[in-house]
């Protein structure tokens, strides 16, 4: 049997499976109860959040033969029976000729869209009542809409229509104000999370909490996106889906990776900031994923420090405002990482060292290193700089090696006298070369060491070299003030 999605198994069968929308399912059910059901909806809402799904209860519900008898002897409905699901026009619903339905969005043709209005004016083949779902009912046409607004203004007998839409503001007012509007909240994770908990215990898996947790928070309100994501971790996973297991599906970097990277910034250790990203980009985590995962840490530790009575969160706004910044740029260039990587670097020169409160969860915190490629790139970044516009530096470059970093001073061994006297009558240049690139007052130290082994560009890896061209590219398209401001 072919692979059915979580998402249309999920999918709710009565008015009470409606998750996070009870406001509308019991407004519903009195209605539907009372038999004061309206011709026309407007279900208004953001995506996932039940719109179309609740459109099929109601049509159902129209339908249903078991409700119509409730109705008739004025019998109270639970939302458990709001449809039956049991009796002909329940079972028939999915292929019933009198149900249409269809995405304005879709590439449909103004005379495809007018036709299948014009069905309004038939009666039902079969049904009590002949209803119309459409998606996106902002994106119709004019021609279209009008239609519609015939239709609802004059309603033929026993047709009803459902229209959902994301954006309320581009539905005409002469819509709106004839339809009966129905509003879908975001669906809270604290109601997501328990409710893929249940979903998982149904299908045997051992979904475990914290990931159910991540994946609520993705979801963003969205019980659709949330079912999508469970789907690709149940599709990888066997029997079992752990918090590991949906940041490594889905692509994402865990809050210990997070925290490591935020507390090398309050620590304004850029050797630790440098490893902590580069760390991710190598477990394959995309910049803009580590961006907003960031963003959203850094919210969450905001709102921990305004539970123990914190009021000052200029710096962390700082820190969020400038990787917000970043995804900005990110989007459609060529060098994200290196973009993340810089953004990254700056703020660690313009904030003042601070320290943050542990979590509650007790991340482990990264411990400053003395990190030698962090040094590597500032020098070699610096050396291309240079190069760039002095050639003459080019061969003093080639023959020094990075061998320490401490602090802002960064200490170069040369192999002869002669090349360490070269550097040093250059030095005023480098240190305002590496200033610009760095982004802060760099020192250098020089030694001489007549066995030093073979020098050192090959030191560097192949990505860093690429990244170095990339970093490059970035300084020769804009103005490097405006990378350094
Ligand atoms: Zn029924």
């Amino acid at each position: 049997m072919a692979y059915e999605a979580l998402y249309t198994r999920g999918r709710p069968k009565t008015l009470s499976q409606l998750v996070g929308q009870e406001h509308i399912s019991n407004a519903l059910a009195r209605a539907i109860s009372s038999g004061r059901l309206s011709h026309a909806y407007l279900l208004v809402g953001t995506r996932g959040t039940g719109k179309t799904s609740t459109a099929r209860l109601l049509s159902k519900a129209m339908n249903c033969d078991a409700v119509h008898e409730a109705q008739s002897s004025g019998r109270e409905l639970d939302k458990r029976e709001i449809p039956c699901n049991k009796c002909d026009a329940c079972r028939n619903f999915d292929s019933s000729p009198d149900n249409v339905e269809f995405d304005a969005a879709s590439n449909r043709s103004v005379e495809d869209v007018t036709r299948l209005l014009s069905t309004a004016y038939l009666a039902p083949l079969r049904a009590r009542v002949k209803t119309f779902i459409i998606d996106e009912v902002h994106m119709l046409s004019f021609e279209a809409v009008n239609s519609i607004l015939k239709l609802i203004e004059e309603p033929p007998p026993n047709v009803a229509f459902f229209l959902a839409t994301t954006e309320i503001n581009k539905v005409p007012m002469t819509i709106r104000s004839r339809c009966q509007v129905l509003n879908f909240r975001l669906i809270p994770q604290q109601t997501i999370a328990p409710y893929l908990l249940k979903l998982a215990r149904r299908l045997n898996v051992a979904l475990h909490e914290d990931a159910a947790k991540k994946i609520a928070r993705l979801a963003e309100g969205s019980m659709r996106d949330a079912l999508t994501y469970l789907d690709q971790c149940y599709a990888m996973a066997d029997k079992e889906i752990s918090l590991d297991d949906v940041n490594e599906t889905l692509g994402l970097i865990s809050d210990e990776s997070l925290d490591e990277i935020i507390a090398a910034i309050m620590a304004r250790d850029r050797s630790a900031v440098a490893s902590a990203v580069t760390a991710a980009f190598q477990s394959g985590i995309a910049a803009n994923a580590i961006a907003e995962a960031l963003i959203t840490r850094l919210r969450d530790r905001e709102f921990e420090l305004l539970a123990r009575g914190e009021k000052n969160f200029a710096e962390l706004d700082r820190i969020i405002d400038a990787v917000r910044k970043s995804t900005g740029e990110m989007y459609g260039s060529g060098i994200p990482d290196i973009i993340l990587e810089m953004t990254l670097m700056k703020l660690v020169s313009s904030i003042p060292t601070l320290t943050l409160p542990p979590t509650t969860q007790a991340a482990p915190i990264a411990q400053p290193t003395v990190n030698l490629d962090a040094a590597k790139k500032i020098f070699y970044d610096t050396a291309s700089f240079l190069g760039d516009t002095d050639a003459s530096v080019d061969g003093i470059t080639d023959k020094a090696a990075v061998t320490n970093f401490s602090g802002d001073t960064l200490t170069l061994t040369f192999k002869s006298d002669a090349m360490a006297g070269l550097f040093q009558k250059n030095l005023s240049k480098f240190e305002q070369a590496a200033a610009q690139v760095a982004g802060r007052a760099i020192k250098f130290s020089v030694v001489v060491d007549k066995n030093m082994p073979a020098p050192v560009l090959q030191n560097l890896s192949e990505s860093a070299r690429n990244n170095l061209a990339g970093a490059m590219d970035i300084f020769h398209a804009n103005d490097a003030d405006k990378i350094n401001d």
